[in-house]
């Protein structure tokens, strides 16, 4: 496989409103839950809960979801391809690696995310879910943008209230 590894960002309007942060690592998508979603600002920590894998597929998927974890909504807020920035003594840490020893640095190449992004493992909570996510000061910095309150998909154009009113799937 060849082609850059992708990441998504999904807009998940369930019982709670979140942002599903996924990378792409080894065919299949390393999720993490930001309640707060991502911030454009390098003095900006947010926590990010790490979940389940999903399958690769998933990267595109918005709708409206009945069942299951409970009902919800989701768009694609944010879409591209990532290129892995993890160093260890001055050579690459393959992604897998980084997430299993609890840092890696990935620059996104999205529409709204570009630029380096560092997650981190943390104690908080006891059970190793815990990462903190931040922004690298790089171009892709942004003080100033409250980058959370752009609303739409950056595939469709929809809202997460756009889709409560179409057929769950
Ligand atoms: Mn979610």
């Amino acid at each position: 496989m060849t082609a850059r590894p992708v990441f998504t960002v999904q807009r998940h309007h369930a019982s709670t409103l979140h942002f599903d942060l996924r990378l792409e690592v080894d065919g299949v998508l390393v999720s993490w839950a930001v309640p707060k979603g991502p911030s454009l600002d390098p003095a900006v920590k947010r926590l990010a809960v790490k979940v389940g894998d999903h399958d690769l597929d998933h990267a595109t998927y918005e709708g409206r979801h009945a069942g299951g974890r409970g009902p919800g909504t989701k768009i694609v807020w944010d879409t591209g391809t990532l290129t892995n920035l993890t160093r260890r003594d001055g050579a690459e840490v393959p992604l897998a690696d980084a997430v299993a020893t609890g840092h890696l640095k990935v620059a996104l190449h999205g529409h709204r995310l570009t630029g380096a992004f560092a997650l981190t493992r943390t104690a908080w909570g006891g059970d190793g879910s815990s990462w903190i996510l931040v922004k690298i000061d790089d171009e892709g910095a942004d003080p100033t943008r409250d980058v959370t309150a752009e609303l739409t998909s950056v595939l469709s154009g929809r809202t997460n209230t756009d889709l409560e009113t179409v057929e769950p799937d």
